[in-house]
């Protein structure tokens, strides 16, 4: 992700920032810009200013969740990313407004991603579907015989509430043996499997391609999970997959190849524009556009040690806990393919 300055003070803010520690003033992200916008925090609705244009803040920022404009003049009172909620969480419960945040914070960043890659959030055919998102606790599912199952199913993507509590996030992803559990890694898996719909399924080529490299998907999907769930699988994964969850189905490794993908992209993207790797030592210049996916791969393996070497001396846990082994990396470079040839044609 870019690094952001107060259009005021010229602080560097972080993305999500709603005021700017330096000069106190409101601050909300204008996503075609891609800029981050100030205005005098003495007013209530503050009204922002960019070229002649003004905009004011998504309706989401009234309960904190959001922090991104829409012009003023429009006619919706949601912003790009929370125009894609179907359902939010009950605000009268307290703890549940405090994970919904957190998960539009991460959603906010996966949304901000896609748009770097132009990819498209509405159907484009009769036969296909928007990406959507709920936001569901254990009670919702009682109610309406939802399932708050974090999954995705016709373009739906769907987050179990209880995955934006860190310790119970913690809980599953030791019970399920897994190096990384994050929320934005959820929402990056997730969404995976709406565009494989939409990039692999619609696209005759990258079907053929894709079932050469991941195996055929027309396998049993449900019976397959099962047997993952069970610890059935008995072949070894590493090696072959980026994770062993990735090992369970087609549509699973790319989904989890899909993410790390983007994590890729994302970490290089962020070290880029903090200066933190110069041109002698990597080629990548726009990590959302570069040919050679050898080359993003290049800058990650030393950027990932220091990243790791960085939080190891603060006690934390690696930011980057993975081998890639080479079978994993055609995968990779098929997804980096399927991006760039989808961006150069449609865009
Ligand atoms: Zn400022
Ligand atoms: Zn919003
Ligand atoms: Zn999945």
């Amino acid at each position: 992700m870019k690094n952001f300055t107060c259009q005021h003070c010229s602080n560097v803010v972080y993305f999500e920032n709603h005021t700017c520690v330096a000069c106190k003033q409101w601050l909300g992200y204008e996503p075609y810009s891609s800029r981050m916008l100030a205005t005098s925090s003495q007013q209530s609705s503050p009204i922002f200013h960019l070229e002649g244009r003004n905009y004011m803040y998504c309706n989401n920022h009234q309960h904190h969740v959001c922090n991104w404009l829409i012009e003023a003049n429009s006619t919706g009172t949601f912003c790009e990313a929370c125009k894609l909620n179907r359902t939010i969480p009950n605000l009268s419960v307290q703890d549940y407004v405090k994970e919904w945040k957190n998960l539009e914070r991460a959603k906010h960043r996966l949304i901000y991603a896609l748009k770097r890659w132009r990819l498209p959030f509405y159907r484009s055919t009769p036969g296909s579907y928007n990406l959507e998102f709920n936001f569901l606790s254990g009670d919702e599912k009682l109610k309406d015989n939802q399932s708050a199952m974090t999954g995705h199913a016709n373009g739906l993507v769907t987050i179990n509430l209880a995955e934006a509590d860190a310790i119970s996030r913690e809980q599953v992803r030791q019970e399920l043996e897994e190096p990384y559990r994050t929320l934005i890694g959820h929402f990056r898996h997730e969404v995976g499997h709406y565009y494989w719909d939409r990039l692999i399924y619609e696209n005759p080529n990258n079907l053929a391609a894709f079932r050469n490299l991941f195996g055929d998907d027309r396998a049993d999907y449900g019976q397959a999970l099962e047997q993952h769930y069970k610890k059935e699988v008995s072949y070894s994964w590493k090696g072959n997959y980026i994770s062993k969850y990735a090992s369970s189905h087609p549509w699973e490794d790319w989904a989890e190849t899909w993410a790390h993908y983007l994590h890729m992209v994302d970490m290089l993207d962020t070290a880029l524009n903090f200066g933190l790797l110069s041109n002698t030592e990597t080629k990548v210049v726009n990590a959302y556009n570069h040919s050679n996916f050898m080359d993003i791969f290049e800058a990650i393996v030393p950027l990932s040690i220091a990243v790791n070497s960085l939080n190891r001396s603060m006690g934390q846990p690696d930011v980057y806990p993975f081998v890639t082994p080479k079978n994993v990396l055609q995968k990779l470079e098929f997804v980096h393919q399927v991006l760039r040839n989808y961006t150069t044609v449609n865009n």
